[in-house]
């Protein structure tokens, strides 16, 4: 089937081959919708100079397939924590089981964890209690931390404030948020993630001028695949999973309005996130 080769499956428009290697901090790749065709996701990745992927461990289920896709594949690495959306199934027996994940060489931070105001699929009580244990455990294992933050962003700040001392490193994940909550997190010395969100004109136009004020020593960029397809690509794509091959778009975009080049703001963002996660840095 032409569908699975990798010339072939995203449209020759959308191929992009970023000027040095790249790491996606974000990627869902144990999300079912990739179940059929992982393999050339990955090689399309790669031939996009996308070479590192952090998969991203949300529940206990998830996190064991990521470390199962850090083994198989070469240049990805996983996280184990538990989303805010599933903090109601947070009790010992999980953290025990959590904290075993963190000692594995796999995985290289304590998330997705931290705090969804927006939808409280679980409620602010139970978030609040399940982050605070990871940020235990992180401070236990001394791995850095992979946030969710969403409409939280006081109270996340108070409670990473908290624990500042104890924890090595964070990073708020798909930040979406404004200019004070940015400085807030920038005073804590936390890194931020940047997804495809700023290239949505409906919704991201408000982090275009921020995206200056976050030093690129602490800065990295992610797909969040197969969510949130940038609105920036030129030719349509079936379907619309987004995949970490599609990751130079995000990059151009963060380029142009951050005043750097591409190859300048990945190869800052690709040493950032070797340093921040501890990667070889030949990966
Ligand atoms: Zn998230």
């Amino acid at each position: 089937m032409a569908a699975s080769t990798v010339d072939t499956f995203l449209p020759e428009a959308l191929q992009f081959r970023s000027p040095t290697t790249l790491v996606d901090i974000g990627a869902n790749l144990t999300h079912e919708s990739f179940d059929r065709d992982l393999e050339d996701v990955i090689a399309r990745a790669q031939a996009a100079q996308v070479n590192t992927m952090i998969v991203t461990g949300t529940d206990l289920s998830h996190a064991e397939q990521a470390i199962e896709l850090a083994r198989r594949f070469p240049g990805l690495y996983a996280t184990a924590g538990v989303h805010p959306h599933d903090a109601s199934a947070w009790n010992a027996e999980l953290a025990g089981k959590m904290a075993a994940l963190h000692a594995q060489p796999e995985v290289v931070a304590v998330g997705e964890c931290g705090l969804d105001f927006n939808r409280n699929f679980s409620t602010p009580k139970e978030q609040e209690q399940a982050f605070e244990a990871q940020l235990g455990l992180a401070a236990e294992s001394g791995l850095p931390l992979f946030l969710h933050e969403r409409d939280a962003g006081s109270r996340m700040r108070e409670m990473l404030a908290a624990w500042r001392d104890d924890i090595s490193n964070a990073v708020i994940h798909c930040f979406t948020a404004d200019r004070e909550t940015l400085h807030g997190y920038l005073n804590l010395d936390l890194h931020i993630g940047l997804t495809g969100w700023i290239c949505d004109e409906r919704r991201g136009h408000h982090l275009r001028p921020l995206v200056k004020d976050i030093p690129l020593a602490r800065l990295m960029v992610e797909t969040d695949c197969p969510y949130l397809l940038p609105r920036n690509l030129p030719a349509k794509l079936k379907g619309r999973r987004h995949e970490p091959a599609l990751l130079p778009w995000i990059v151009r975009e963060i380029a142009q309005w951050r005043g750097v080049s591409e190859a300048e703001l990945a190869s800052a963002t690709t040493q950032t996130a070797q340093r921040f996660f501890r990667l070889p840095t030949e990966s």
